[in-house]
């Protein structure tokens, strides 16, 4: 492997992540809530980096992390993380012996799970599993069936007596994660009420209480209970779109070569589009294997010489062409912003989400899983660090 140095002077690519703006949206949430906030750092942080953006999170207002797997969360406790950690996705089979000597906390979906993580707690020797009752709400995913719910706070209860459990929390999800008012979530907050009223009745007093993931947590602040599991928002994504939140990721790109092509040149793949005139083209070195979508083909554009031109012809895994225009400034190195926060022109994650008919979160966690050819670099604070 070569060093990040080393990289960095072979030029390319290169994606920054900001990990000012995440402080900045963390802030931003952590201000609309009076309870906790958990930071939702799954899948690697949405591509961020998850212990990166769990020790920007904690030092902007979150007071917990929050991942689906115990892979995840251990991974956290690797990288040194103390903060309360909610683990909610699990197979029966996992080893949550390993999650009690981790101080993870664990959400309980089922009695088969309780029965499992129960049995953890005993064989590690260490006392409780500390437990969040998952409920379904309304997705019909994870979590309890309300017919199901009174049976598992029951169970629940007994294992508190035999302590090898003691049920901290109790968590549900909204179906409409992309709609915050008020109206789309009555149904939801209604079903999590009458669970919260079932668990009290079973003797249960979970002192953390959450039901709300970002849309809800910045339009209907009577989801927000005692907590708030806030993903999407960090990474500037407001699903309901009611909040302006701050971009965290910027794709650029030094452009290989421009030529000039008469009318009637087939471009790229197919010759999925032909020149309609005399042009000038500029290729630019990112594709789809880049995080791209190339079901964008037809709508993108990229801010390159100082305005929006459009992607001409198929995005390829690596590559994609941009029409010029007859005369054109730009040159062979001159650097292309194919993503941007927006406020230069460039286009958004929003933006190339619209184009590949798909939600921002597809875009952001597409482009920060690509391969090592596009170089890393995270802030730290005002400076940027490559890795
Ligand atoms: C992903 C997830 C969240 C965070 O949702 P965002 O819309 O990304 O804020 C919260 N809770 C659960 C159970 C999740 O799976």
């Amino acid at each position: 492997m070569l060093t990040p140095d080393a990289a960095a002077r072979l030029g390319g690519p290169e994606l920054r992540i900001d990990l000012d703006a995440v402080a900045a949206n963390c802030r931003l949430l952590a201000e609309r809530v009076s309870g906790d906030l958990m930071a939702v750092v799954k899948a690697d942080g949405f591509g961020h980096g998850a212990a990166t953006v769990a020790r920007t999170a904690l030092a902007s207002g979150a007071g917990w992390l929050g991942v689906t797997s115990l892979v995840e969360a251990l991974d956290l406790r690797a990288a040194g993380l103390t903060a309360p950690v909610l683990s909610w996705l699990n197979p029966v089979g996992a080893d949550f012996a390993a999650a009690v000597r981790a101080g993870v906390d664990l959400a309980v979906p089922s009695p088969a799970h309780l029965a499992a993580v129960a049995g953890g707690a005993q064989r590690s020797g260490w006392g409780a599993a500390r437990v969040h009752l998952h409920l379904d709400t309304g997705l019909a995913r994870d979590g309890a069936a309300p017919e199901e719910w009174g049976a598992l706070c029951r169970a629940a209860r007994a294992a508190e007596r035999e302590g090898t459990v003691q049920v901290v929390g109790v968590m549900g999800h909204l179906a409409l994660a992309d709609l915050g008012g008020p109206g789309a979530n009555a149904a939801g907050r209604a079903a999590f009420d009458r669970g919260l009223q079932v668990a009290r009745s079973a003797g249960l007093r979970p002192a953390h209480r959450h039901l709300a993931a970002t849309a809800a947590t910045l339009g209907d602040p009577a989801t927000h209970h005692t907590m708030v599991r806030v993903g999407a928002g960090l990474f500037g994504i407001d699903p309901s779109g009611s909040t302006r939140l701050r971009p965290t990721l910027t794709l650029t790109a030094p452009v290989v070569s421009v030529r000039r092509v008469a009318a009637g040149t087939g471009v790229g793949y197919g010759h999925h589009w032909v020149t309609p005139r005399a042009t000038t083209l500029a290729l630019v070195p990112v594709g789809y294997a880049d995080g791209l979508p190339r079901t964008a083909t037809d709508h993108a554009e990229v801010l390159l010489g100082g305005r929006r031109r459009p992607v001409v012809g198929r995005i390829s895994m690596d590559q994609v062409v941009v029409d010029l225009g007859p005369c054109s400034p730009v040159v062979a190195g001159d650097v292309a912003t194919v993503v941007g926060a927006g406020d230069d022109g460039a286009p958004t994650a929003a933006e190339w989400a619209r184009w590949a008919h798909t939600l921002e979160h597809e875009i952001v966690t597409g482009l920060c899983s690509a391969p090592p050819r596009v170089r890393r670099c995270v802030s730290t604070g005002s400076s940027w660090g490559t890795r």
